[in-house]
């Protein structure tokens, strides 16, 4: 049967893999064996579902905004990961892999961050579980993101400064994965989304599922059917969409938006709307659309929001892309920047800039009255207040 989903060799049509140096496969190699039989042993699902509804706070809502349907003359529901513990959807996988990692037997966790989210997320975990963690940062973010490093500081976690290249997200991730390859025995590396080495991004988008198949439930109680007609996230790497999308993705009755970053506009040079500007070539061991120069280097992307400020996407979402499975639609910071405005006097939800993205689909698609639409609300907006004080001068 053809599928949307992981095939038996880590591959998303032709996206996916694990093409990683030599000297990673010992660790790569000891997830990809355990990884399944592990996440699906009985215990560990009990103590999954525990802590996402006793520490997470989950099943997250799903709200009917009533004024915006009105507004928009449509169905609209968000779906309320925004009110996970520290603010995002984040947390769903770094407590799957905490679990994971204890299971393996390590003892000190590595992680990459850039605007601090993934590594705020991380160090809580860690916190939780008493695990040394250390997280790898650019020393030009930790410039800029000081609150994010401050939480990581008071949850106990080491932020080491990467200071190759050009000091952002790509040299910690280099820095990381430096890390593993000298300790491959005792630390366990959380990835922050669907990306790295097969089995990253299958691994990523099972602990996000529960978003999808909670929305299932929930929709089922209130419209009396399971499936809505549109699934729609931001996607950065791609995992809170993953995670949205993942029992729909065989669905084709269900359809499926993404919504990247166009920065300053997709032909402005400052922009990471990968797919339109992306080429297929490898990052950080999965072979995926990248946005690169003619010659292969990795090119800078742009955007106002941090979480989106990523060159690649991960292999699940480049093979909808490249099928027509998903409709790829970009916006810039600007209609992104106005949607945070209208969501949270519309509904008073004020959204992270990232998910600000998703919802400015409604001005550039025709909906039906009957329409059941799904937004991925990915995170609060705390985190960027800042940024909207500055542009609103508020
Ligand atoms: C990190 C982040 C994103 C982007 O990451 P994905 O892996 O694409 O989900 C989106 N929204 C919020 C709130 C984030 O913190």
């Amino acid at each position: 049967m053809k599928t949307y989903n992981i095939d038996h060799n880590g591959f998303y049509g032709d996206f996916g893999g694990a093409f990683i140096p030599e000297m990673l496969y010992p660790n790569v190699i000891e997830l990809k064996e355990n990884y399944n039989k592990i996440t699906n042993e009985p215990q560990f699902q009990k103590e999954f579902e525990k802590l996402l509804k006793d520490y997470v706070g989950r099943p997250t809502p799903l709200y009917f905004a009533k004024r915006l349907s009105e507004k928009f003359n449509t169905k609209v529901y968000l779906k309320r990961e925004d009110l996970c513990h520290t603010g995002a959807h984040k947390i769903n996988n770094t407590i799957g892999q905490i679990l994971l990692a204890k299971r393996l037997g390590k003892k000190r966790i590595i992680a990459e961050t850039g605007a601090g989210q993934h590594g705020v997320a991380t160090a809580t975990v860690c916190a939780l579980m008493g695990i040394k963690c250390i997280v790898y940062m650019g020393e030009v973010d930790i410039k800029r993101q000081a609150p994010n490093v401050a939480r990581m500081k008071m949850l106990g976690a080491e932020v080491k400064p990467a200071k190759s290249g050009s000091k952002t997200l790509k040299d910690a991730t280099n820095e990381a994965i430096r890390d593993w390859i000298n300790n491959p025995i005792d630390t366990h590396y959380i990835i922050g989304s669907v990306v790295g080495p097969h089995p990253y991004p299958d691994m990523v988008a099972k602990f996000q599922s529960v978003i999808g198949f909670e929305t299932k439930q929930q929709l089922k109680k209130i419209e009396g059917k399971e499936d809505p007609d549109y699934v729609i996230a931001c996607v950065g790497g791609g995992s809170n969409a993953a995670g949205l999308f993942y029992p729909f993705l065989d669905n084709e009755k269900v359809k499926i938006i993404c919504v990247e970053a166009a920065g300053k506009g997709v032909n402005s040079g400052e922009s990471a709307a990968t797919s339109v500007l992306g080429k297929e070539g490898i990052i950080h061991g999965s072979k995926t659309l990248l946005m690169q120069s003619d010659d292969g280097q990795i090119t800078e992307p742009y955007s106002i929001s941090a979480g989106l400020d990523y060159p690649g996407i991960g292999p699940m979402h480049a093979n909808l892309y490249k099928s027509k499975r998903g409709e790829f639609i970009s916006i810039d910071d600007k209609d992104a920047m106005r949607w945070g405005l209208i969501l949270s006097q519309t509904e008073g939800i004020i959204p992270a800039i990232e998910t600000s993205h998703a919802f400015a689909v409604l001005d550039k698609k025709k909906f039906d009255r009957n329409d059941i639409i799904v937004f991925n609300c990915s995170g609060r907006g705390d985190k960027d207040l800042e940024t909207y004080i500055e542009y609103f001068k508020l």
